[in-house]
């Protein structure tokens, strides 16, 4: 669940960590820990395991071993000191966001943000928690520091925003958090910690959903929330009592005073896991693990086959706009040279077509590789519509402000030959205008 911060490269991490050999039988393979309840050596060791004075697992709902193995991969490469794993990356929010707020808490979140994300944050957490989201422009830092109040418990944003592709200013918002001593924290799904590093720019926090480019190959629903270890709890114990005081069920335990390297991957497992029960399964954190032993040879692909078709489609004659952060014509190119390794902007981008709503349908139903589905990360290539699929439920101005007007296309980019992917957009833009005509 936690480990200190290492100094092995990325590469040799994504391999290497939370995966040692089985100290008992040798297997190689992290053993897939199908088990609900753990075997006590006796009494006192139960007693102490569940007043937290002695580390050992007792229920998989809180803690299990495969999902502790893939908790301490996802610090070690994010550079935190430890990571709580979840059912999805929804339950992420829900879980830190439920550490760190009361009912009548306010935080402030960017408006360029993950559908369901946003969602999330407008309807159920203010209708069932009473958690109140100010959403604000993520172009305009000095907006989210003139909305902090009192109620303020953190700030929340994406390092690279799904679908719209808005890479913030990170470092600015670091230092606003830090000054407003608040937590930032920053959703790092599609950037994946290959390309950035939130913790390097002042986040305290970065959530997951492993899901997507972590899992990679599409099977394995997940989350994660990564402790950076730095966030000084205790300086501002008023706002965050529940880290700061005795906790019920844990008589004598204040877990920011007491687990001093990851308090706040204690707590997620200790109380949040424990009370909201979103615990990811073993056969998932397996499946995860394994796919993330390739997370930078496939970011590589990922980046850098989403440079080609997005340089392809900006030339094409059906296409009217491509938005992507890593072509020079992106308002966040700039952002993605300082923030991502090599500028490399993910794999993930929208486009427009000429012909509108009825053109982007027509595209969607005629590739052959790019596989339509509401998903991203994938080893495969994937497309939507998002005005008549994730995002139809919207009014036409809210559609417009997400990004997602009735002209918009969503791709991730696969790691297939780009020339592969380039010549299926474009017999699908051609049979598309054929049945059009
Ligand atoms: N964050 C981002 C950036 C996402 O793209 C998604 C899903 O698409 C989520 C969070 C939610 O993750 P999950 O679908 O695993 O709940």
């Amino acid at each position: 669940m936690t480990k200190s911060k290492n100094v092995l490269k990325f590469e040799t991490l994504a391999v290497h960590s939370g995966t040692q050999p089985d100290p008992i039988t040798g297997a190689s393979s992290p053993a897939i820990h199908q088990s609900s309840s753990f075997v006590f050596k006796d009494t006192q060791h139960a007693a102490n395991v569940f007043a937290l004075k002695e580390p050992g697992f007792i229920y998989s709902r809180a803690t299990n071993p495969t999902v502790g193995h893939l908790e301490e991969k996802i610090a070690a490469l994010e550079g935190g000191t430890g990571a709580t794993c979840t059912s999805s990356g929804l339950a992420t929010n829900l879980l830190a966001f439920s550490a760190l707020m009361d009912s009548g808490d306010e935080f402030v979140a960017t408006q360029k943000l993950y559908g369901g994300t946003a969602g999330q944050f407008r309807d159920t957490f203010s209708r069932s928690f009473g958690w109140k989201c100010n959403f604000t422009d993520p172009d305009k830092p000095d907006d989210f520091k003139r909305k902090i109040t009192e109620k303020t418990k953190l700030i929340f944003i994406e390092s690279l925003s799904n679908p719209q592709g808005v890479i913030p200013d990170l470092e600015a918002y670091g230092k606003i958090a830090a000054d407003a001593g608040i937590p930032l924290i920053v959703d790092n799904t599609v950037a994946t910690p290959y390309l950035c590093k939130p913790f390097e720019y002042g986040a305290s926090l970065v959530v997951h959903s492993t899901t997507k480019y972590f899992s990679g190959h599409g099977q394995s629903m997940g989350g994660a929330v990564v402790d950076g270890g730095t966030f000084d709890w205790m300086k501002h114990a008023k706002k965050y009592p529940q880290l700061t005081t005795e906790v019920s069920g844990y008589r004598g335990t204040v877990f920011a005073r007491d687990f001093k390297e990851a308090p706040f991957a204690m707590y997620n497992h200790a109380v949040g896991l424990r009370d909201l029960g979103m615990n990811q399964q073993p056969m998932n954190a397996y499946l995860t693990m394994l796919g993330m032993e390739t997370l930078h040879l496939r970011m590589k692909a990922h980046s850098e086959n989403a440079i080609k078709v997005a340089e392809f489609l900006s030339k094409h004659e059906a296409v009217s706009w491509v938005s992507f952060a890593g072509l020079p014509s992106s308002p966040y190119y700039k952002n993605a040279q300082k923030y991502m390794r090599n500028g490399w902007a993910s794999s993930l981008f929208t486009f427009g077509l000429k012909g509108g709503y009825d053109a982007g349908i027509g595209l969607v139903e005629n590739t052959k590789l790019f596989r339509h589905l509401a998903n991203i990360g994938d080893t495969h290539s994937l497309i939507i519509h998002p005005a008549s699929t994730t995002h139809a439920q919207l009014t036409d101005e809210q559609k417009i402000t997400a990004g997602c007007g009735p002209d918009v296309i969503r791709v991730s980019v696969g790691i297939e030959a780009a020339e592969d992917l380039m010549a299926d957009l474009d017999q699908a833009l051609k049979v598309a205008k054929a049945k059009a005509a």
